[in-house]
């Protein structure tokens, strides 16, 4: 089994390459072989509750379908033309296989496509657990509170047969407490690419960020201060960029290559929504409390990020867009969204407005997972780059 302590830094990109491609998901089998009551948990976007899964000795596995990386033969005759392309490749790997050593899938509520997907697994997955996750859009802790801490508790029932084990307080506080270590790390690693990112570029950044979404917390930890300290000592000239803020990628992934075509055109991320579920929160969550349930149920009412999965108002959605750009010193925005993803695009006309009010320049675009031709974009943001600089 692969040791997460890479020598070099390039070591570890490369690490975080073949773990993202690697669609037989030989890391989790790999981790669930090593004990009888190891279960794997595959989760589709933005947000669940990991520490609940990792303390029943479970693994939380992000499914964020597969990219360019697999051709799909049977997942269109699923689904309609006009939607996004994540479910396809999603069922595509169920239906080849690919996904036969999980336990249970969770399919936390963010849009029609992911809870059709959900019916969809149940037809064709019956054998495992599939659970689709309605996270309450009402934040008074009385009324939401009351409602999602009931659904939680059913989770963990239902969890809990699969391998007999019962969670106790002590089990999730450990979890919240490896879990904030996570978080923090995470933000560590961002503000290395916040402040110098001619050292981690976004590539990077996205590749080993993603192991996250598979690593066991414990192991990911240790390979993400590895990281640190490897990026630390790197020493690279800056280049002439502007810094740009991407908003919208917070489901489906845009492929790598898109990625890399936005900062060849002349633009270093520093922002961006690509996998939020991993740092959903901020800042520290209590982690010796009676009730550390409680404690993740108050977290989601009073601490979730301004996104399309959280009902907020418009005005609440741009000045959270706008702080991203002023904190991170952005000279725009790029709205990158998965062509047909409602969530993002019915949002994007209010923050191109609250763009526009606040002189924050910006374009936008759309992409699939498996977009294969990225010369339109590259002229795009080439061109957004140029007159940035121009403008300034
Ligand atoms: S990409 Fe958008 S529309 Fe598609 S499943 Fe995700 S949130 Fe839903």
């Amino acid at each position: 089994m692969e040791t997460w302590m890479p020598e070099t830094y390039d070591d570890a990109i490369t690490q975080s390459r073949a773990l993202f491609e690697d669609l037989t998901y030989t890391y989790p089998r790999e981790w669930k072989a090593k004990a009888d009551t190891r279960r794997l948990i595959g989760y589709l976007p933005i947000y669940i509750p990991r520490e609940i899964i990792h303390a029943l000795d479970m693994l939380p596995v992000g499914l964020f379908g597969a990219g360019d990386r697999l051709p799909v033969v049977r997942g269109d005759a699923f689904f309609q033309s006009y939607i996004c392309h994540l479910p396809r490749t999603v069922i595509e790997l169920a239906l080849n296989g690919n996904l036969d050593d999980f336990d249970g899938f969770i399919f936390p509520s963010i849009c029609d496509v992911i809870r059709n997907l959900s019916g969809i697994f149940r037809m064709k997955m019956g054998d495992r657990y599939v659970r689709y996750l309605d996270f309450p859009q009402n934040f008074n802790p009385e009324v939401g509170g009351t409602y999602y801490r009931s659904e939680l508790e059913r989770l963990i029932d239902d969890l809990s047969k699969l391998n007999g084990v019962v969670l106790t307080n002590s089990a999730l506080n450990k979890a919240i407490h490896l879990y904030n270590r996570n978080r923090n790390l995470l933000q560590r690693l961002d503000s290395i690419r916040v402040d110098r990112p001619h050292v981690v570029s976004a590539t990077d950044f996205y590749l080993i960020r993603r192991a996250g979404q598979i690593l066991e917390v414990e192991e990911c930890n240790r390979f993400w201060q590895r990281v640190i300290d490897l990026a630390d000592s790197i020493v690279r000239e800056p280049e002439d960029k502007i810094r740009v803020v991407v908003s919208g990628s917070f489901c489906e992934q845009p492929p790598l290559g898109l990625i890399k075509t936005i900062e060849n055109a002349g633009c270093y991320i520093v922002e961006d929504d690509f996998q939020l579920g991993l740092n959903w929160f901020r800042h520290e969550l209590p982690a010796d409390t009676d009730d550390p349930l409680g404690v993740l149920v108050d977290a989601y009412l009073n601490h979730s990020p301004a996104s399309s999965a959280v009902y907020t108002t418009e005005e609440a959605r741009g000045k959270a867009l706008l702080s991203q750009v002023q904190e991170q010193k952005a000279d725009g925005v790029i709205f990158c969204a998965p062509s047909f993803c409602d969530p993002a695009l019915l949002d994007r006309p209010a923050l191109e407005q609250s763009m526009d009010q606040n002189h924050i320049k910006h374009f936008s675009f759309q992409y699939h997972e498996n977009l294969g031709q990225f010369h339109v974009i590259k002229e795009q943001a080439g061109t957004f780059a140029d007159m940035v600089k121009l403008w300034e």
